[in-house]
């Protein structure tokens, strides 16, 4: 299976600026063997996929709710992602799990309807600081998986440790080595031989500096990028170091 690299645009871009950047992702897509994915606002998803159509670029949400339609000021549902174009969603990122207090069984609601919906999910996971420097980190993503994944489960597991996200802060190899193994040993043990296939992306800092020695490391799967993906050179620079 190809790595894949996901951009998570966050909170940026206007229209003009999320068209141009997938534009210029799409551009320079020849001859990566990687998946491409990127995942703008949901206001953006129609407009980059329209941009992307003909690509091999994927586009994806940032969330989505835990039922199909239904009486939810402000919340997008799963199917309007799919409808507008989306083939994957990310889910409980620890932007999420903490500004808007998500709990793993509300990611596992979420993650249950974004597969009904025909979308990939993407599900984050990932230690704090105090947690790391507790020695919690491998219990704390062991719960987060128990708790985050539906089983059975068909999609991807992002790990994200919250001290490296946006701080430049990244996760040492060994960091990365560590808790990927641990995690698909938790796969496996939660979800049996199944477990084998789930990708496993990083995510925390990657930039196009440290992505290969990163995406070498056993059991990534691709890379979920930040702040990084809002350039279309460094991202297609990541891209191409994977393997
Ligand atoms: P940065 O790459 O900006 O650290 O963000 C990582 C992230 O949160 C991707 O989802």
């Amino acid at each position: 299976m190809p790595q894949l690299i996901a951009g998570n645009w966050k909170m940026h871009c206007l229209t003009a600026d999320a068209i141009a950047l997938a534009e210029a992702v799409a551009a320079g897509a020849a001859g990566i063997t990687a998946e491409l994915l990127v995942c703008p606002t949901a206001l953006h998803v129609a407009a980059v996929a329209k941009a992307l159509a003909g690509s091999p670029v994927a586009v994806g949400g940032q969330d989505c709710h835990q039922t199909p339609q239904g009486a939810h000021t402000g919340d997008i549902a799963a199917p309007m992602l799919r409808d507008a174009g989306a083939s994957y969603v990310i889910l409980g990122h620890s932007e999420r799990r903490q500004n808007h207090d998500e709990t793993d069984e509300l990611i596992r609601e979420k993650t249950i309807a974004a597969v009904e919906a025909g979308l990939t999910p993407i599900v984050c996971v990932g230690e704090t600081l105090d947690q790391r420097t507790g020695g919690q980190e491998t219990e704390v993503v062991g719960w987060q998986i128990a708790g985050s994944l539906p089983k059975p489960f068909a999609g991807v597991v992002a790990y994200e440790p919250v001290w490296a996200i946006g701080t430049g802060k990244t996760a040492t190899e060994q960091d990365v080595a560590t808790m990927h193994a641990f995690i698909r040993e938790e796969l496996v043990r939660q979800f049996g031989e199944d477990g084998h296939g789930i990708r496993i992306l990083y995510g925390g800092s990657v930039k196009a500096s440290n992505a290969a020695a990163l995406l070498a490391v056993p059991h990534v799967g691709g890379a979920l990028v930040g702040g990084a993906s809002l350039k279309a050179d460094e991202f297609l620079t990541i891209a191409r170091a994977a393997r």
